[in-house]
């Protein structure tokens, strides 16, 4: 029987996250011959989003615009898309395993009495059966898990299933859904944003990520250096936050961040399980770290016995050189 598939298209101050396509990308190998896949965005500001989805196809795309959808507010967004599912009567919804899709998915499956599988790291399309794969205990196994009945609510983590590409001669219908304006139980009055860099830590493809090996808030300036070089974020163990070197924004970790970079560079962080559980997936580690021993070595694709503060400043150097 065929399915509608439903994307959540995450938007951040009026722009299509990458996240979006990845998510849309997750929705094309769960699709089988005849299945519907379409999209819904929502927003108090969203003309650019939408625009920057139609190259990408989909069979619909739904527009929620609203004044009361200008921040992430769960009452107002699940209203909204409540609203999309009583038209659109998916059988699956998708999310990003981002903070936004975190919080709706399980209410959403709530709302449909639905399943859900949650930080999808890979999708195989299995004769027709969609088979997840995510980790546990902090990346240290992986199940394939797959749904006996539906509907279902999956969400997909970041910069691990490939981006949709854009379908060329694509005809998507956009429909625009009224918001029901629910009652708000709370509004968001102003929100004050910490400079935590140009590239959003959990989408970067290259994060360069400190610890208490740093030293200090000045130590994490070689870091930013190579950081911004390469085009990437700076990260930083709870080890380094903890210290006050830097911003909590920028833990990774089971109790920060989760991060899949293609590249990622820990100076001076030894390693602990709590570490690894958002970093270790990344696609090639790097680790410099001056002890020999560290636990970091054993997931390290290449690792540099050294001091950070001589490595870092030589890598930025032959960078700059490429
Ligand atoms: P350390 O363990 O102190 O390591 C510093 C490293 O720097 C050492 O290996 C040292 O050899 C090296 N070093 C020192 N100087 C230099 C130099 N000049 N050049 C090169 N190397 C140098 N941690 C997280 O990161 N993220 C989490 O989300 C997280 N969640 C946690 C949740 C719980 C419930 C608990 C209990 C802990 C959690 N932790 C988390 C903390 C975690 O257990 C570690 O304490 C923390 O990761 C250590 O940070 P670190 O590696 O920076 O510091």
């Amino acid at each position: 029987m065929s399915k509608t598939i439903l994307v959540y298209a995450e938007t951040r101050d009026g722009k299509l996250r990458q996240v979006a396509l990845e998510t849309l990308g997750a929705a094309r190998l769960i699709a089988g011959d005849g299945d519907s896949i379409r999209i819904l965005v929502a927003g108090s500001n969203i003309t650019e989003a939408v625009s920057a989805l139609k190259p990408y196809g989909g069979e619909i795309i739904y527009t929620v615009e609203h004044d009361d959808l200008e921040h992430y507010n769960p009452d107002a967004y699940m209203a909204a898309i409540e609203a999309v599912l009583g038209v659109a009567k998916p059988d699956a919804v998708l999310f990003g395993h981002t903070a936004i899709g975190r919080d709706l998915a399980p209410l959403v499956a709530a709302s449909m009495d639905a399943g859900q599988i949650s930080d999808v790291t890979a999708i195989e399309n299995n004769s027709g059966e969609a088979v997840f794969t995510r980790p546990l205990y902090a990346g240290k196994a992986f199940e394939k898990r797959v749904f006996v009945n539906g509907p279902w609510v999956v969400t997909v983590r970041p910069n691990n299933i490939p981006a949709a590409e854009a379908v060329e001669g694509v005809d998507t219908s956009i429909e625009d859904v009224a918001f029901p304006a629910p009652s708000l139980r709370s509004v968001i009055k102003d929100v004050v944003r910490k400079t935590t860099g140009k590239i959003d830590l959990s989408e970067a493809k290259i994060v360069v990520s400190g610890g208490r090996g740093v030293k200090s808030a000045e130590g994490f300036k070689p870091l930013e250096e190579l950081a911004e070089l390469l085009g990437g974020a700076v990260g930083a163990s709870r080890g380094a936050c903890d210290a006050g070197y830097c911003d909590y924004a920028l833990q990774i970790g089971q109790t920060g961040k989760v991060v899949t970079p293609e590249i990622y560079i820990a100076c001076g962080i030894s390693g602990a399980i709590q570490h690894l559980a958002g970093m270790s997936q990344s696609r090639v580690i790097i680790a410099i770290n001056k002890d020999p021993e560290a636990p970091i070595f054993k997931v390290a694709d290449y690792g540099i016995v050294g001091d950070l503060f001589d490595i870092v400043p030589l890598l930025t150097q032959e960078f700059r050189k490429v």
